[in-house]
């Protein structure tokens, strides 16, 4: 097969595809691989890497989507893309597509087989294509806390892990899943005083067993939510209802119980956020104040570290991409069910039907 990797082109976005050593094993089973020249710099792959993996340097992303039977991306095809997938064309890439009609439409209209990342599912219950960048979005939350609550960014001037005679930042991380533990981990490895709370007994349960003595578990009800959050340093945002909106869980109101200069750091942003005081910021302008407290909202965490993330999301993706590759999409879909839970859009016809009650249209 032909499977093509253009350079990202959204705002902001320093991921590719594939990495090189994507390519390699692609090239390993048998498959031509095709990158747009400049693809990788962002994540510090220059194209001298992948030619020395085997892939073929092509100068435009025309090029790319003309020749390749399978599109291999990061972010969902922005509109100008959109317009050279052509039917029978297969594209492997995050394309959220329910809160997002007008992609929805082109690639229904496009004919091409559109398999979603974050749609993908595994044993277990999980979403194995989006975990490594909750991971990465969880372990840079008390990174960006503990810069955001320094004196000279806003902060309160409250280091992490205190010295002696002065104790740690107090952190109170809400949502125990994915995010919620990678965050309370690095906190805690940074020596403050970590809570998570969490709605799930099941997840407290646990958390508490596997990580008991490095923070503390709390339940989530409201009440106690919002005692810790007024006695926090830093709050960290981590909660997901599937398929929702996130929950408001702390009030424009409640920011005046808080310490002056503690930091929010919303990560479930990209889900609306969790603290009504939240809107979506970006790694060039990624705080702002509101009541004195300081809030850290970017809804694309993982790009600040482009290549930690791009090699996560590429070991993630790899065994599925070869899959599509060997067997054909059909095949492969056919042989692993969690693989077919990613089948979005196939040959101008809606796959998923979340994503058809979200847009009121036909599955
Ligand atoms: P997850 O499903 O693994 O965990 C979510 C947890 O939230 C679950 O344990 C659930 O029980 C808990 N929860 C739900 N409602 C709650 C409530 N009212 N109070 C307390 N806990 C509650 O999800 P995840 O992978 O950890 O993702 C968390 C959020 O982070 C999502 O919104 C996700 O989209 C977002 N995210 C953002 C970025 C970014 O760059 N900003 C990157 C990755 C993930």
């Amino acid at each position: 097969m032909k499977i093509g990797c253009p350079r990202e082109i959204k705002p902001q976005e320093f991921r590719v595809g594939m990495t090189p050593v994507a390519a390699q094993e692609a090239v390993a089973h048998g498959h031509e691989v095709m990158i747009e020249t400049g693809a990788g710099l962002g994540a510090g792959f220059d194209d001298a890497a992948y030619t020395a993996a085997g892939a073929t340097i092509l100068d435009s992303a025309e090029e790319v989507f003309a020749s390749a039977d399978m599109i291999v991306k990061v972010k969902e095809p922005q509109a100008v893309e959109r317009k050279m997938l052509r039917e029978g064309q297969v594209l492997f890439t995050y394309l959220h597509l329910a809160p997002d009609p007008e992609q929805t439409k082109d690639l229904l209209a496009s004919g091409c087989t559109a398999i979603a990342y974050e749609t993908v599912t595994d044993d277990r219950g999980g979403l194995p294509l989006l975990a490594p960048m909750s991971e990465v979005a969880g372990k840079l939350a008390p990174q960006v806390g503990a810069w955001t609550l320094q004196k000279a960014n806003g902060g309160r001037g409250v280091l992490m892990g205190g010295v002696p005679g002065v104790g740690p930042a107090k952190v109170v991380v809400i949502g125990g899943g994915v995010v919620g533990t990678h965050a309370a981990r690095v906190a805690a490895g940074m020596g403050a005083d970590v809570t998570v709370l969490d709605m799930s007994l099941t997840r407290l349960r646990y958390l508490d067993d596997a990580f008991r003595g490095e923070f503390k578990t709390g339940y989530a009800s409201k009440g106690h939510t919002a005692e810790l959050v007024a006695e926090a340093d830093m709050v960290v945002g981590a909660v997901l209802i599937p398929g929702a909106a996130a929950p408001k869980l702390i009030t424009r109101a409640q920011l005046s119980t808080m310490k002056a200069g503690a930091a929010l750091v919303d990560v479930a942003i990209d889900q609306g956020g969790c603290f009504e005081t939240s809107r979506a910021t970006t790694h060039a302008d990624p705080i702002y104040e509101v009541d004195g407290i300081m809030h850290y909202c970017v809804a694309n965490m993982p790009g600040a570290v482009a290549r930690t993330s791009t090699i996560a999301l590429g070991n993630a993706t790899m065994p599925f991409m070869l899959a599509l590759a060997d067997k054909g999409w059909k095949q492969a879909c056919t042989d692993d069910p969690h693989l077919l839970n990613g089948l979005n859009v196939h040959a101008g016809q809606l796959t998923y039907y979340a994503v058809g009650k979200a847009l009121g249209l036909d599955v």
